[in-house]
């Protein structure tokens, strides 16, 4: 989540007469950002994950594993002593942060600072995020284990989910039937945005998932768990008026989705030129990315028929009325809008030739007048209709004492908007009076049960990210395509038993600029001859060697020979398996992996650092082509081969706790799980970590 200001915030009554004036405001701060940094130049490459846990807490007695609301307690043992470190060591060694999230069970971490493009910081992600489990764990009671896990099985079942127990019947901010008030941080950001986003919509939210339809599971499928009867908040009878379907996993509140777990990546770009190329490079491999890590295939005791938190959270905080979903005429409100305010992006920012204008394909509102301002203010179309497009949102939370701001200094009114803007990728603007440069974050991955597949997925994301910038790659395919593919990635088994519309020419047409530059390796050839040549810059580069280092400020993909494409965006796409589109398919595509692959050639890397990066690889090229199971599949098969489970879609108490132990132990290598992990996999016990 954002920063977290403090303050009083307003109730949705009150906020909403002030979402003009945050959103001009928010606009006028983002006009100054691009007055001081759209030229900016030549910023390396910093880049950093954020891992997400869940402190689950063990009854061994009751065979009961719980969410243990000790956030708080937590971070103020975890505060003190990551100050100390940084006091006691040297300026070399930041110590890593921890952030409170949605959740009171949750924990998120980053590196104390981001990595360079450098190999040993390439290669010491993983120690770092054992450092920071670790770190975590020790200060944490005997009986709780931070689980870096996507959904927790029973968050929102009758009775016991949480330690300390509460009645959701106390939920004033959610009038959920399932989830208590105190599942919520209680810092007054998040019980507000709960608040007015239930308020702003007029209902609860609602989502639904398919329930996985086993043996013994009675259809049709009514659920007995839902308080049907309940009569406390105004909003209960919506379950039994419509609001739960039938055959499906009904879930009403914020934290369903909030309280999801996943790892996210950031990356600077050079320029603002480059982000932009990233981001839109990267917004195909979304639901790539999502497929491949899918993690939660269960909700609220019961396995769902999707492997995937996405349409969760996207339902968990859709905060637009009825006019806007389109269910009743505009009277109260300006415009319909398609998509919940945590979705899919919808819209490819770069200004390359690349990006034909017909692939921005969906529906997309804007906000007119706001992008009117920003072009009279000389910002380009694509971007300010980007930004157009994030401010049709109103702001959810408003602080009083953040209502006036000077425009100049600050960017609290545009990170309003910006941040609770939850899609696939990010594109982050400078903050004002800081050092970073402008940002691209993906978003969209699940988090893996262990350090070593966060690590892998971090790895593999890092480099196809410079073989995107080196190769100069062509990814688009029409934006709408890709939200088929958001579709079909969290369905079940997606990855085996999916296609997923991928671009068939990924490589850049040959170009009067380039022709006749040196490829980056000999292996280029045999998969395309006009891949794209090489022109980033070494830095750490020992003159005639390979660099030992990851750059940024490639230049820009130069125009080709004949002019942009002209044939028919259609025939640019089609269906690809997972393995193909990881893994190649034939010689004109050799696979992301094998494009990461002719990247790591170009770079020096020792055989101990190769073999690390090989393992990384390996996992992503055995996810991809089903020799080794998603955590979903994993999780789901766990479930159904437990002796007490009886085939009838329920995670009972106790299959939870063996669940949550077997976790545990995979993640600190005292379970082999080689359905899930290489054989090689040691775990998290045998290697505490490193900073
Ligand atoms: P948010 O929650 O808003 O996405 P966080 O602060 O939690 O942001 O995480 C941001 C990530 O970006 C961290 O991994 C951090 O190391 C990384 N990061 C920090 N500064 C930069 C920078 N200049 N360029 C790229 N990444 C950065
Ligand atoms: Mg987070
Ligand atoms: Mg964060
Ligand atoms: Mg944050
Ligand atoms: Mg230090
Ligand atoms: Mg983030």
């Amino acid at each position: 989540m954002g920063l977290l200001s403090l303050g009083t915030p307003l109730p949705w009554e009150e906020a909403k007469k002030f979402a003009d004036h945050v959103r001009f405001n928010g606009i006028t701060q983002f006009m100054n950002t691009w007055d001081r940094v759209k030229d900016r130049y030549g910023d390396e490459l910093l880049w950093g994950d954020e891992v997400e846990y869940m402190v689950v807490e063990l009854d061994h007695e009751r065979k009961s594993a719980v969410l243990s609301l000790c956030q708080t307690d937590v971070l103020a043992k975890l505060t003190p002593l990551t100050d100390h470190i940084d006091a006691a060591t040297d300026d070399s060694i930041a110590a890593p942060t921890f952030h409170p999230e949605y959740g009171r069970f949750m924990l998120e971490s980053t590196p104390g600072r981001p990595y360079t493009g450098s190999l040993r910081d390439l290669l010491s992600v993983e120690g770092n995020m054992r450092f920071r489990r670790n770190l975590a764990r020790k200060n944490m009671d005997r009986n709780q284990i931070p689980v870096t896990f996507t959904s927790f099985p029973r968050l929102g079942v009758p009775g016991r989910f949480t330690k300390p127990y509460y009645d959701p019947a106390d939920a004033v901010s959610s009038h959920s039937l399932f989830l208590p008030e105190q599942i919520t941080n209680p810092h007054a950001r998040f019980p507000t945005l709960t608040a007015n986003i239930r308020k702003r919509r007029g209902s609860k939210v609602a989502i639904n998932l398919p329930i996985f339809v086993d043996t013994r599971t009675p259809r049709p499928f009514v659920d007995p768990t839902i308080p049907w009867q309940r009569n406390i908040y105004p909003e209960d009878p919506e379950a039994k008026n419509g609001a739960a379907l039938t055959d499906h996993i009904y879930m009403d509140a914020m934290g369903f989705g909030m309280g999801c777990c996943c790892l996210q990546l950031t990356f600077q770009g050079c320029s603002i030129e480059e982000s932009r190329r990233l981001y839109d490079a990267f917004i195909p491999l979304g639901p790539i990315m999502l497929a491949l890590t899918a993690a939660s295939p269960l909700w609220r005791g019961y396995i769902a028929d999707v492997d995937c938190r996405w349409n969760v959270i996207a339902g968990s905080v859709d905060d637009r009325t009825e006019e806007e979903r389109g269910l009743k005429p505009l009277k109260e409100n300006k415009k319909q809008i398609p998509k919940s305010r945590y979705d899919s992006v919808d819209w490819y920012l770069s200004e390359t030739w690349m990006n034909r204008p017909e692939y921005n394909d969906n529906p997309f509102p804007i906000d007119e007048p706001i992008y009117d301002r920003l072009r009279n203010h000389g910002i380009d179309d694509l971007l300010s209709k980007h930004v157009a497009h994030l401010f049709i949102r109103d702001p959810i939370v408003i602080f009083a004492e953040l209502l006036d701001q000077d425009n100049n200094s600050s960017t609290d009114h545009f990170e309003n908007i910006q941040s609770t803007n939850w899609q696939t990728m990010r594109f982050k603007p400078p903050p004002a009076n800081s050092p970073i440069g402008w940002r691209v974050e993906f978003r969209s991955m699940e988090v893996q049960m262990t350090d070593f597949e966060n690590a892998a997925f971090a790895v593999f994301i890092v480099l196809l990210s410079r073989a995107i910038l080196l190769f100069n790659l062509n990814t688009y395919i029409p934006i709408s395509k890709v939200d088929e593919n958001m579709r079909r990635a969290q369905q079940r088994d997606a990855v085996r038993q999916c296609s997923f519309y991928f671009r068939k020419d990924v490589f850049p047409p040959p170009s009067r600029q380039n022709s006749g530059a040196a490829s980056p390796n000999g292996s280029i050839e045999g998969h395309h001859s006009s891949r794209g040549s090489p022109s980033g810059s070494g830095s750490c580069t020992p003159s005639g060697g390979k660099p030992r280092s990851m750059t940024n400020c490639y230049p820009l993909p130069p125009l080709p020979d004949e002019g942009p494409p002209r044939g028919a965006v259609e025939d640019e796409y089609e269906e690809y398996t997972m393995d193909q589109i990881i893994n190649g398919r034939g010689a004109a595509f050799p696979g992301l992996l094998g494009l990461v692959e002719d990247y790591l050639s170009t770079l020096d890397l020792d055989e101990t650092e190769q073999r690390k990066i090989s393992s990384y690889l390996n996992l992503v090229r055995r996810r991809a082509n089903g020799t080794l199971k998603t955590p979903a599949t994993w999780i789901r098969e766990f479930v159904r081969a437990h002796p007490a489970y009886k085939s009838d879609s329920v995670v009972s108490e106790e299959i939870n706790y063996d669940l949550m132990v077997a976790v545990d132990e995979i993640e600190r290598g005292v379970r082999r799980a080689p359905d899930l992990l290489p054989e090689d996999y040691t775990g998290g016990q045998q290697d505490q970590g490193t900073l």
